[in-house]
């Protein structure tokens, strides 16, 4: 199995380079390629996916006529690596690009991609997913916002909730329940939501971290045209599921490997100014990291061999999810060991650990094994579907 890149990839990947270096101003650059958002940093985000735009380097997989590339996943996978590795600024209108961008240019009307694609890719307008609710997260079927069609509008009454960057977003992709005498999944529709309007009420959740990067959102009698209907009513539940298939997989794979190759670089650092790399079971640990942390990349070499092959990923990608999300907290839970007493030292404090990165990044790594799926979740899918046990 041959993981190198081939020529044309790595003539891609030295182009992206070159665009980087004249592009991404030293001032840009993050101390951490995941950085937490502050208001500074979120217009710095949207500065940097514009001129990404213009050389075309986001939305890689979107057709061409609609501003992408129609790239295979290992470009989009080499973008996010030299991201990481440039420590550029994070990519702020993920949830356009990555989850809506993809549904709309499947199941979109031409007017819906008219309207919205490009603003999308420009980031210009900012979207948030709103799918969970406090009684539907992993049974996401049993949501209960509803939209009732009125005429030409729907009106939609009920709440979200973890609604990530919906404090900023213009508009939402939105699940609701339009069909209420049908099975349950086939009673949801996807809807385009203008987030600035009447009746939207957007109330921040404070995280662990002190950061609040995720919202409850409440509708109150919203009106939505129901031109903002994506595919037929009753598809929202198929439509999700092919965003969510999106989540997973290679790109995680490797994501996860970035940031956690970053992390041990500064981990092996820190333990290296207290001596504790001479410590026989910190380096036991540090040494785990690292062989599990390649394990990680070598997950993704082999969705990415598959999929170069046309082969169908489907629930292999659970593996990927939980086992970057699982070595996710092994290696913040390593940092706070190796820091000792000074892992209580607060966030905020001046003194803290490589400016408070270290606490942050462990108390935010709770999240990883919950988002995208949980850990239970997956390990019932590859039970399930991989090993064939019964459900
Ligand atoms: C950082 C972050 C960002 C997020 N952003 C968004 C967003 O932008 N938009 C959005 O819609 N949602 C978002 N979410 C929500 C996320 O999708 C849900 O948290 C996730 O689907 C789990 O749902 P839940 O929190 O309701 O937990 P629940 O589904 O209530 O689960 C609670 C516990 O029960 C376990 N459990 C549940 N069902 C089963 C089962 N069948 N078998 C075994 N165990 C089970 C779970 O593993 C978990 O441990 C975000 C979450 C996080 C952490």
């Amino acid at each position: 199995m041959d993981f190198d890149l081939t020529e044309s990839e790595r003539r891609f990947r030295d182009d992206l380079r070159d665009f980087l270096d004249r592009n991404l101003p030293l001032e840009w650059r993050s101390r951490h390629p995941k950085e937490p958002w502050t208001d500074e940093r979120r217009d710095l985000a949207r500065r940097w996916q514009a001129k990404l735009a213009e050389g075309r380097y986001v939305a890689l997989d979107w057709p061409k006529e609609w501003g992408g590339r129609e790239a295979s996943l290992a470009e989009r996978i080499i973008v996010q690596t030299e991201l990481i590795r440039a420590r550029a600024p994070r990519i702020i209108g993920h949830v356009g690009l990555d989850l809506v961008g993809p549904a709309l240019i499947e199941h979109g009307t031409d007017a819906q991609k008219k309207r919205f694609l490009e603003n999308m890719r420009t980031s210009r307008e900012l979207w948030c997913q709103g799918f969970s609710e406090p009684n539907a997260g992993s049974d996401l079927g049993g949501l209960r916002t509803r939209a009732v069609l009125e005429g030409d509008h729907y009106v939609v009454s009920g709440q979200k909730v973890w609604t990530s960057v919906a404090e900023v977003a213009d508009w939402c992709f939105l699940l609701a329940r339009t069909n209420t005498d049908v099975k349950k999944h086939a009673g949801i529709s996807a809807l385009l939501v203008d987030m600035k309007q009447p009746g939207i009420d957007v109330r921040p959740l404070r995280q662990l971290t002190g950061e609040a990067e995720f919202n409850e959102v409440f509708f109150d009698n919203v009106r939505v045209p129901k031109e903002n209907v994506v595919g037929r009513p009753g598809d929202g539940w198929k439509i999700a599921m092919g965003i969510l298939a999106h989540e997973r997989g290679p790109m995680w794979a490797f994501m996860f490997h970035g940031y956690m190759t970053e992390d041990l670089s500064q981990l092996l650092a820190l333990a290296k100014r207290r001596g504790l790399d001479r410590d026989p079971v910190f380096r036991q640990r540090l040494a785990r990291a690292h062989g599990d942390i390649e394990i990680m990349r070598l997950l993704g070499c082999r969705s990415l061999t598959a999929e170069s092959r046309g082969e169908h990923l489907g629930p292999r990608t659970s593996l990927e999810k939980l086992f970057g999300s699982e070595l996710s907290q092994r290696v913040r839970e390593l940092a706070m060991d190796v820091l000792g007493n000074e892992a209580l030292v607060g966030l905020d404090d001046e003194r803290a650990a490589w400016e408070g990165r270290w606490l942050r990044f462990y108390l935010f790594s709770r999240a990883d094994t919950i988002m995208g799926g949980t850990s239970e979740v997956q390990r019932t899918v590859i039970a399930h579907q991989l090993l064939g046990l019964p459900r």
